[in-house]
């Protein structure tokens, strides 16, 4: 049995994802990014939403909570709140983060909650049928946009970095070692850590948009993505269809658990 296996629980396997998905990846990367930084499966609990992504804590071998389509944070929050010593990891989508769960997360954010949250990024609503969510691409195909949808898409990891996250950080199911140490430094974190992970939907996203086989999708992301430092060298020009991976942001600043039990303190005195 390899090191990683005993956090996954074997009877709840196989997965229900698709044959090529990149969900498989990110939740590796977690478990992986976990025993890095010495977490026990008796102080981290997983909380997440709705969703193709969100079906990973049923696979995974800690207190889990699936929640609610887009309220993974705030039962996270509460958690984090009763429980401060707990490890608290977030796993949502894109869709379930940012349309439904918008507020949640702009607020947690705000708040600085001493969260890490996982976000797993498939451009698409998978599970619930394919629609556009707020990260589909400009002119990329959804049962909701047979034509291509004209909205724009949110950036999460600028959206995050503007309501206040203390660390924010980019990888890709192709970059499994990267994506591991991106999600164990906002482990590290004390304050709100949102982690994008790009992973491909061969199912959903990639038949809409005739991307072919997985690997494809996979093929994008190593020639699409450029490290951080790399990034903010090129010139305008050269980062067209490109997106920078790494630490995007990162600061410190008091976390709402701490700045919390300051405010029972004063009303205890
Ligand atoms: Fe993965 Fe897409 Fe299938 Fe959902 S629909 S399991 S995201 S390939």
């Amino acid at each position: 049995m390899r090191s990683y296996e005993k956090y996954f629980r074997q009877n709840r396997l196989p997965h229900m994802w698709c044959p090529g998905c990149g969900n498989g990846i990110a939740m590796k990367s977690i478990v992986q990014a976990i025993e890095k930084e010495g977490l026990t499966q008796d102080n981290t609990v997983i909380v997440s939403g709705i969703g193709c992504s969100s079906r990973a804590s049923g696979y995974m071998d800690f207190d889990t909570l699936h929640t609610a389509h887009g309220r993974a944070i705030p039962f996270a929050t509460g958690i984090k709140l009763a429980r401060p010593e707990l490890n608290v990891i977030v796993i949502t989508g894109d869709g379930d983060c940012t349309a439904i769960g918008g507020n949640h997360f702009i607020h947690g954010a705000r708040r600085n909650v001493d969260l890490t949250v996982v976000l797993f990024n498939n451009n698409i609503y998978g599970m619930t049928g394919g629609q556009a969510s707020p990260m589909t691409p400009m002119h990329k195909r959804a049962t909701t946009a047979p034509y291509g949808t004209v909205d724009r898409p949110f950036d999460a990891c600028k959206l995050a970095e503007a309501a206040g996250a203390t660390y924010v950080a980019r990888s890709t199911a192709f970059h499994v070692q990267h994506l591991t140490d991106m999600i164990a430094r906002g482990i590290q974190n004390k304050g709100f850590s949102l982690i994008e992970a790009m992973v491909q939907c061969p199912t959903a996203y990639g038949r809409k948009n005739k991307q072919g086989q997985p690997s494809v999708a996979m093929k994008w992301m190593r020639d699409s993505a450029v490290m951080k430092v790399a990034w903010d060298k090129l010139p305008a020009e050269k980062k067209v269809d490109k997106f920078p991976i790494g630490i995007l942001y990162e600061n410190k600043y008091e976390d709402y658990g701490t700045a919390y039990s300051e405010v029972i303190e004063a009303a205890q005195k």
